[in-house]
């Protein structure tokens, strides 16, 4: 009897070092000049390992397409060649060129990526800012419609030699939406996925909803807001990502496409909705719509809703998320 034991004793030292049981795996990265989070529910090591690369992949693959930093880059090329001549782009900055070019036309133009025809001349870390003398020369080339696209040639061509464009507003949530979509080809039935203040979640938490907070714009430790949220998408900015002050104003990195400067009415919008994009775009165009404007603007679009903080660290909602009610 011993001895025969002793025979399965490897096989059953192999068997209770499998995965028995399904667990959360998760991982951190700093990627797009952000912190990136993810946990997915898997069924092993294996499984859950590799959801964690798909996603890790992809935010580098959207990086290496769209970030402004890198001169490389699909957008760096665009920003290059496209005052001066049509430039054929890929179909996924296609899409989101017009994506962003819809975002505009519902926001009036606060969403806006020819922000950045100004917003190059902010350094927040080096604590740089444009002066007015620079600024205003530069105000005609901040309108969407410079941006030409023609669809079926998929090229882009910028009508005012000035133009530069960002996909800061929206690059995020787009990598967002494409991660969650790889996960769930891949099976994985629950996840969140945050890239800096855009989340989206796939199924709920250990059959609860995720308890996801919303930051005091004035103390990273605390939560002003916490949310009960399955299955959506819910994006943050604020005034707090990236700023720097100089004679008791603070610069931001969001701007308001009228002035080429740092907005102030609020110090944070956080947008819940289906798709990452769209509450990542609609976040940052809130932000510049301020309160009224802002929120009016939520009201109208089914779907998808809105908390905003003003300067007066006062708390609004759209409709359907009223406390109390
Ligand atoms: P984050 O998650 O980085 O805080 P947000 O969604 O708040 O991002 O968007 C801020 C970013 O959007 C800025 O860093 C900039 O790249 C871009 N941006 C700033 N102002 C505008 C604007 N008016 N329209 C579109 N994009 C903008
Ligand atoms: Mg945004």
């Amino acid at each position: 009897m011993l001895s025969s034991m002793h025979c399965y004793l490897p096989a059953l030292l192999l068997l209770m070092s499998m995965p028995l049981q399904a667990q959360w795996y998760q991982t951190r990265a700093g990627i797009m000049g952000t912190n990136i989070q993810v946990e997915v529910w898997a069924e092993s090591p294996q499984q859950g390992q590799q959801a964690l690369n798909l996603v890790i992949n992809e935010m580098h693959r959207i990086d290496a397409l769209m970030s402004p930093y890198k001169a490389d880059s699909e957008l760096s090329k665009i920003n290059q060649l496209a005052g001066q001549q049509t430039v054929v782009i890929s179909s996924e900055m296609l899409e989101l060129l017009q994506t962003s070019q819809h975002m505009s036309q519902r926001t009036q133009g606060a969403f806006d990526i020819t922000f950045a025809s100004i917003g190059f001349l902010y350094d927040y870390r080096q604590q740089q800012k444009p002066e007015q003398q620079q600024i205003k020369p530069l105000l005609a080339a901040i309108d969407y419609r410079h941006v030409q696209l023609d669809i079926e040639a998929k090229t882009v061509f910028f009508a005012n030699p000035n133009v530069k464009i960002d996909l800061g507003g929206i690059a995020k949530g787009h990598a967002v939406d494409n991660a969650i979509g790889l996960l769930q080809q891949a099976g994985i039935k629950h996840a969140l996925v945050t890239a800096g203040g855009d989340t989206r979640l796939l199924g709920d938490k250990n059959g609860k909803p995720w308890m996801v907070g919303i930051r005091d714009p004035r103390n990273p430790e605390r939560e002003a807001v916490v949310l009960p949220l399955q299955n959506i998408a819910l994006s943050t900015s604020g005034d707090y990502e990236r700023y720097f002050e100089q004679d008791g104003q603070r610069y931001h990195h969001i701007l308001s496409p009228k002035s080429g400067e740092s907005p102030h009415e609020v110090q944070s919008v956080s947008i819940i909705g289906e798709q990452s994009t769209l509450t990542d775009g609609l976040s940052t165009a809130v932000f510049v719509l301020g309160v009224k404007a802002g929120i009016d603007l939520l009201n109208r679009i089914p779907g998808y809703e809105g908390i905003i903080m003003d300067n007066q660290r006062k708390l609004h909602y759209t409709e359907a998320l009223q406390p109390n009610q």
